[in-house]
């Protein structure tokens, strides 16, 4: 057996439909007793709801929250934090709210009670991202870990299907390239399993009927999962070509994920063949060979674009991209190949399966 270290990383996570209810009691657990509530414009609505939830534990409602954290909404917010004399922040929505609570964690020190709203996985994961001058620069800090974490699969029956399906293939891509991580070890291949063969088995069910319980719960659980993976170990070269597409050529975070996992999967089959066959089996599958092609049929099945092409990228795209991974690589089990992977993202901008 290969030696192994595992780090577990310490919050409450409190998980089931209707437990937003909970979250004064939650709030009482922290030793909390002022909470400033974030959200997005969007979702303002939600945080007034939180807000008449924790009556006079609310110091206000900050609904500022937006993609990528630029560093003056995060000092703004912290501003607003100290001003109301905040003791912590309650967070609700996606990974932008999330990141919002984790910039002001970084400063202050203020815990952060999160609740999710979609499949990222922000709230389990000890990692930040602040832009600054349109660059974004990420870090981990164990301050910035949510310290109690509600999931309530009530509060995504509102998530678009669209988004759905392209945030919950984000959550497959931490899975997946977590079985094989430099530092993988078996706790956490265990949870990737799992969020694996959730996801496959719950993601179609929320597409085909987005007000369907069940489906719902099994796809958030998984999502928490995945979480658990990013935050947990090291991510490869599915992730390092997912961050060059997204800061280079601003394409949109989920849906890029969902469009270059197959083919990184794929890339990786023979370097990584032990772990994938874990992924094969939880895809309903048997050898590594076939994970790259599961993914994208399920890819199919969510209605999620096929290229990266229709998304956005340009037809000198891949060629770039491939440039740009190959001068900072991150590990991953197969080295990182230049011409082969132009090749595979050549083919993702065209829409066709791995190969
Ligand atoms: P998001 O938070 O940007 O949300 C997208 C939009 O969907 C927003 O307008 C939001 O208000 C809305 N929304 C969210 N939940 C909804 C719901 N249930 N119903 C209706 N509308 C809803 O999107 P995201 O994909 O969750 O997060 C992406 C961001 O999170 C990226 O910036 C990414 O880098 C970051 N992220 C960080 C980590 C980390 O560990 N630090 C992990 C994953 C993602």
């Amino acid at each position: 057996m290969n030696p192994f270290i595992y780090q577990g990383l310490a919050s409450r996570v409190v998980f089931g439909w209707g437990k937003l209810e909970t979250l004064a009691e939650e709030l009482d657990k922290l030793g909390a007793r002022r909470a400033l509530i974030l959200t997005t414009p969007e979702q303002r609505h939600l945080g007034e709801r939180v807000a008449a939830i924790l009556g006079e534990r609310s110091a206000g409602v900050y609904p500022q929250a937006v993609m990528h954290v630029p560093v003056e909404v995060a000092r703004a917010a912290r501003e607003e934090a100290a001003r109301l004399g905040a003791d912590c922040c309650v967070a609700i929505g996606g990974g932008s709210t999330i990141g919002l609570g984790k910039a002001i964690a970084l400063e202050s020190g203020l815990p952060i009670l999160a609740v999710p709203t979609t499949y990222a996985g922000s709230e389990m994961t000890p990692i930040y991202g602040l832009t600054e001058n349109r660059l974004k620069k990420t870090g981990r800090d164990i301050r910035v870990l949510p310290k109690t974490v509600v999931y309530d699969p009530q509060l995504t029956l509102s998530l678009p299907t669209a988004i759905s399906a392209c945030s919950g293939m984000n959550a497959m891509a931490h899975a997946v390239e977590a079985l094989y991580a430099q530092d993988a070890n078996p706790i956490i291949t265990l949870m990737a399993e799992e969020s694996i063969r959730a996801l496959a088995e719950s993601l179609p069910g929320v597409v085909a009927n987005p007000e369907d319980a069940e489906s719902r719960s099994r796809a958030l659980y998984g999502a928490w999962l995945a979480g658990i993976c990013l935050g947990s170990v090291g991510m490869a070269i599915h992730h390092k070509l997912c961050h060059t597409l997204g800061g280079t050529f601003n394409l949109p975070h989920a849906q890029a994920h969902a469009v270059v996992l197959p083919h990184a999967a794929h890339y990786n089959r023979e370097a990584a063949a032990e772990p994938l066959r874990r992924a094969a089996r939880a895809l309903g599958g048997q050898e590594a060979s076939e994970v790259g092609p599961l993914l994208f049929a399920l890819n199919r099945k969510l209605g999620i674009p096929a290229s990266l092409g229709e998304i956005g990228l340009p037809e000198e795209g891949p060629a770039e991209t491939a440039v740009i991974a190959c001068s900072s690589p991150y590990y991953n089990p197969r080295p990182f190949e230049q011409d082969a992977i132009e090749a595979m993202l050549v083919r993702a901008w065209q829409g066709l399966p791995p190969a």
